[in-house]
């Protein structure tokens, strides 16, 4: 009972940092209200995956809306373990937001994304773009911590995936980069893609450019192929009608 009150208060809070000043609650045929004890978690869910994309509002707003949602999340096993709950930062407003898979050892103890090596190599990449990170919003496909930096598994990109549709629909950035196949393939809904074949070629999210490139992770162990991830990003430059070192 305490858990569904707690969960109804922070979709409250989520609805009105949207804006949202009716909540669309159901009403039994009797004409009451459905007692909160029957209220389920998936419920709640339900109605977040169906609110509409381009609400009005302060992004940031919606973001810190969307976060106290998320809580103290226990959805997935990966909770169990966890420092930190990773979300991710940057600009509300980007036009470019860049996707990883999970948070690292680095990211869990910090609670941000792409702060270890890893992260550094991504800062290089965006500072090179001509941009800053406080330029653009990053966050991964998982926001809690596997162990030992195992792929995330099926259930768990299950449980976690909303939480990145709903930060991609509140941003609304102009293009996607993901960042290594777990991430292209988890946003894109698509295991059977391939990061050697799918970079370099922009797919299609609801309407967003998407970039598929390497995991700095990946680059920083094959050096040679940061060539190619510039390839990539000088793409996404182009979409977005900047040039490297250049902001219009
Ligand atoms: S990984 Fe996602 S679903 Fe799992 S506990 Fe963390 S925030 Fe919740």
């Amino acid at each position: 009972m305490t858990v569904a009150v707690e969960e109804i208060k922070s979709l409250l809070r989520f609805y009105q940092a949207l804006g949202f000043g009716d909540l669309p609650i159901t009403v039994s045929p009797a004409g009451k209200a459905a007692p909160a004890e029957d209220m389920q978690q998936g419920d709640a869910e339900v109605i977040m995956g169906v609110l509409p994309a381009d609400q009005t509002g302060d992004k940031d707003d919606q973001l810190r809306g969307l976060r106290d949602y998320i809580g103290d999340c226990q959805r997935c096993k990966l909770s169990k373990q966890r420092k930190c709950i990773v979300f991710g930062s940057g600009n509300a407003g980007a036009r470019l937001m860049f996707i990883g898979e999970a948070p690292g050892k680095e990211e869990d103890l910090q609670g941000l994304p792409f702060v270890g090596d890893a992260g550094m190599l991504l800062t290089r990449l965006i500072e090179k773009m001509g941009l800053k990170r406080d330029d653009v919003y990053i966050a991964n496909i998982i926001k809690c911590r596997p162990p030992v930096n195992r792929d995330p598994e099926e259930e768990e990109v299950a449980a976690c995936r909303g939480f990145i549709e709903k930060q991609i629909a509140i941003i609304r950035p102009t293009v996607i980069m993901t960042l290594g196949r777990i991430a292209l393939q988890s946003l894109m809904n698509s295991p059977d893609l391939k990061i050697t074949a799918a970079r370099g070629h922009f797919l299609d999210y609801k309407g967003i450019p998407v970039m598929p490139t390497f995991h700095p992770a990946y680059l920083l162990r094959n050096p040679r192929d940061k060539m190619l991830t510039w390839s990539d990003a000088q793409k996404v430059l182009a979409r977005l009608g900047l040039s490297a070192g250049v902001k219009k």
